[in-house]
């Protein structure tokens, strides 16, 4: 069914594509692999009566009543069945079979069906009848998505703050001047309140400050503006856009939920707003690990730049796949109907090229996002720009924070005063969303000196 909030695509298949009849083959696949897999549960639940059942053994004879019929039942089971079983075991258990794999259904695919992004293997073919159906209610002609209620780009968009000046004074080792000529490159970071927000952006801060001409928005998953936010992303002199841009309240709940794609979203609508037709768009999560070369490498994307990422799924890589300098197909461990079985931190998009797309979009459809968003701007496989050496070198990285709750410190207010610095270190630490401190609650706050811990108002009062 189509969501309520974004209308399903459907894909035409475009005559000079090489991806032409992927949806067809997806059709295909899906219809050819349904039927083994709920035969195979037949055939499974059939053999289960067989052995359970009280009523056929009883009515063979007894030793008593003539040992020879009964061996030769047995050894009947024993030569047909117990073989047939279990090649029904294997054929049915294949994930090809199961409908689990996508593409072009080569022998390779087979193992292609470990997800990443949450979703759970026991959905996976409810996943690609989905996509299915997604695809079928949506119409996409010259690579537009079409439909009128697609649900466009219209997400809450608040400006918290913004600067366009670089108060950098050196990048690498370069005056900034230097750069003057280079296409910006607009990096995208969705970002959401928790205790490891600070730290991360942070840590992509300096890895930024070292990357000339970047616009960086950062777009936070929240209704109200962070002036804690604020002050930080304004003081590493970066250019910048602080925005908030809440997922929608009924997403929140579903499991898997879209992360990061209301707050892309919003990004994306900033840079129609801006009509910005000039330079680069890289989605860029704040808890990546980004190899300074990959901004060299994206920075002349004449329109769509792929490259492989470090630590995806189950291969602990995924991009594509490159022969003679061309990009021919696409290692990733969870294929699952995806024409562009890509990570968010893969590719990289000239705006002057996705402004040909004004129904650019990026569906709440979660593991699906990089493939919709592809198909959005109309892309074809020959168009794709390999880098990174042709795909050899790991230029980004999708590391991944381990999260924990913010802790409750249970520390007196009446001490938390100007006596002494654990006053505005917990006043900040709350701000960050770090830790909190309770006059009633949490960990007993012990201080120590010389290797013997106290309560704090042994020193604080
Ligand atoms: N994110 C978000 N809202 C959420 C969860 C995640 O904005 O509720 C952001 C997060 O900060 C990150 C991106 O979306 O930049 C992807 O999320 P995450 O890193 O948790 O997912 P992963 O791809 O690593 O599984
Ligand atoms: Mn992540």
């Amino acid at each position: 069914m189509p969501s309520a909030h974004y209308q399903a695509l459907a894909v035409e298949p475009q005559a000079s594509d090489d991806n032409d009849n992927d949806e067809e083959e997806l059709v295909v696949h899906w219809a050819a692999n349904l039927q083994p897999s709920s035969s195979s549960h037949n055939h499974a639940r059939y053999h289960k009566q067989l052995a359970t059942s009280s009523g056929w053994e009883d009515r063979l004879p007894t030793p008593g009543r003539g040992m020879a019929p009964r061996l030769s039942r047995r050894r009947y089971w024993m030569l047909l069945v117990v073989p047939l079983f279990i090649v029904c075991y294997f054929v049915f258990s294949s994930p090809l079979l199961l409908g689990q794999a996508g593409g072009d259904g080569d022998d390779d695919d087979a193992n292609n069906f470990e997800p990443h992004n949450g979703i759970g293997k026991r959905r996976h073919q409810e996943q690609i009848l989905e996509l299915r159906e997604f695809l079928q209610d949506h119409s996409f002609k010259s690579g537009i998505l079409y439909g009128t209620t697609a649900h466009a780009l219209n997400e809450p968009l608040l400006i918290c703050s913004d600067s366009s000046d670089d108060h950098r004074l050196y990048i690498q080792d370069k005056p900034r001047i230097a750069y003057a000529q280079l296409p910006i490159i607009y990096f995208v970071t969705p970002t959401y309140p928790r205790r490891e927000q600070i730290p991360e952006l942070t840590r992509l801060a300096y890895t930024l400050l070292h990357v000339p001409r970047l616009h960086w928005l950062v777009a936070n998953d929240q209704e109200k503006c962070d002036t804690f936010l604020d002050t930080l992303l304004s003081g590493f002199g970066i250019p910048f856009t602080h925005m908030a841009s809440p997922m929608p309240s009924k997403f929140r709940k579903s499991k898997p939920a879209p992360r990061g794609v209301a707050n892309r979203r919003a990004a994306l609508l900033w840079l129609q707003q801006h009509n910005l037709t000039n330079g680069v768009l890289y989605f860029g999560d704040d808890d990546n690990t980004y190899d300074l070369r990959l901004f060299s490498e994206i920075r002349q994307t004449q329109r769509v730049s792929m490259f492989p990422v470090g630590l995806i799924a189950d291969y602990a890589v995924s991009g594509p796949v490159v022969r003679d300098g061309k990009v021919v197909a696409f290692l990733d461990s969870w294929v699952a109907g995806r024409r562009w079985p890509v990570d968010m931190a893969g590719f990289a998009v000239n705006l002057a090229y996705m402004s040909q797309y004004p129904n650019v979009n990026m569906p709440y459809k979660p593991g699906y996002e990089e493939d919709l968003f592809l198909r959005s701007i109309g892309l074809r496989i020959d168009q794709i720009e390999p880098r990174g050496n042709n795909c050899t070198d790991i230029l980004v990285w999708h590391t991944q924070t381990k999260s924990k709750k913010s802790p409750v410190v249970n520390v007196e207010s009446k001490y938390l005063d100007g006596r002494s610095n654990l006053g505005p270190l917990f006043r900040s630490l709350k701000l960050m969303g770090v830790a909190s401190a309770s006059d009633t609650a949490g960990h007993a706050a012990v201080i120590s000196k010389n290797g013997k811990g106290r309560s704090h108002s042994y020193f604080l009062s």
